[in-house]
């Protein structure tokens, strides 16, 4: 923040597992940001100003510029139209919609606003990612392999809305995986193929294996136990890379790099939030969420076992 600026306002809107774990502790540890309010049905933080109804929430509060949806992805694109038509930069939490057509709108909505949208992907941010991406212009790619496998019991405990239409399933995690390789990978890859696991009684996948050109490769599964799996793994003329832990350690010819000190993913998300509205720019990368809808479009469906929490 720039000597003698004041923080800008913002307010958070769904209160629930992601807010809690990751937008608060960030937003309050930063000296760029006050988290002047929040919004949701239900939650609320100790301290900040509490409201429950977004219409008068954005009627009440007009000071407050920024809003940062939490949201699951069902909800958000009413809640997002809301926040730019009455002229508020809007950050999103990933992904940033439920279809393709509803972001397109809000970016529309953000342009005709003069207002910023930033479409956040948090494991962009993690520790690695940046300097695979730069290891990777020197070197050609000859295959990559993804593994994400995680509890679904654990990371999204009693969330039905991750099996509704429009939570994307197991998708939804592995959208991050996504958003990685579409940052690093120097040329961009295109899917081909994809077999998606729905349990009997849900909407929504709980494994998919995807393939897509350049002998690149994703499996991510939501039903394993014990340790979590969140590694890419890439072979290239020079050598082998490997980003492991959701990209936050990155791993050259076999050997662990140090990487330079990191803030963390959210703080680092909510600085590059700063940047944009003090820029007056937007950035909305849809490159993760196409590989999604291709697989929804092209996957072959397996049906497997029922699923409860
Ligand atoms: P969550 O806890 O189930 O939901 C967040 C909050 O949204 C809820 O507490 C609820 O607050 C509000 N909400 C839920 N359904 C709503 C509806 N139909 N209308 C209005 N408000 C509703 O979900 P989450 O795990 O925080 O995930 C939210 C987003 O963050 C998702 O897009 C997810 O992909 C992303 N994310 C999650 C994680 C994770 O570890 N869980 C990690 C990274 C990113 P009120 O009922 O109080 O209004």
């Amino acid at each position: 923040m720039a000597y003698g600026t004041s923080p800008r306002r913002i307010a958070l809107v769904g209160i629930g597992k992601i807010a809690r774990d990751q937008h608060v502790p960030a937003l309050q540890a930063s000296s760029e940001w006050d988290l002047a309010a929040t919004v949701s049905r239900s939650g609320s933080i100790e301290g900040v100003e509490a409201h429950d109804d977004f219409d008068g929430f954005l009627e009440a509060r007009p000071d407050i510029e920024v809003i940062s949806l939490c949201l699951p992805p069902q909800p958000r694109f009413d809640y997002a139209k809301k926040a730019l038509l009455a002229r508020r930069h809007v950050m999103l939490e990933k992904p940033p919609g439920q279809t393709l057509a509803e972001v397109h709108e809000l970016q529309r909505i953000a342009e005709k606003q003069g207002v910023t949208l930033f479409a956040s992907w948090h494991s962009r941010m993690a520790a690695g990612v940046a300097a695979a991406k730069s290891r990777l212009v020197e070197r050609v790619v000859q295959s990559l392999r993804i593994t994400w496998k995680e509890d679904v019991r654990k990371w999204h405990p009693g969330q039905d809305w991750v099996f509704a239409p429009g939570g994307m399933g197991v998708m939804d995690p592995g959208i991050n995986a996504l958003s990685i390789l579409t940052e690093i990978l120097p040329e961009p890859v295109h899917l081909t193929a994809a077999e998606l696991e729905f349990p009997e009684n849900r909407d929504t996948p709980i494994a998919a294996r995807l393939e897509f050109s350049g002998n690149v490769s994703a499996e991510f599964d939501w039903r394993q136990e014990g340790p979590q799996t969140w590694d890419i793994e890439i072979e290239t003329n020079k050598g082998p890379l490997a980003l492991r832990e959701g990209g936050a350690r990155l791993y050259v010819d076999g050997s662990e790099q140090k990487l330079l000190d990191h803030p963390g993913e959210y703080p680092s998300l909510y600085a590059r939030m700063a940047d944009l509205v003090g820029r007056g720019a937007s950035d909305v990368d849809l490159a993760p969420m196409i590989h999604v809808a291709d697989a929804m479009t092209l996957g072959r469906r397996v049906t497997a076992a029922p699923f409860e929490f």
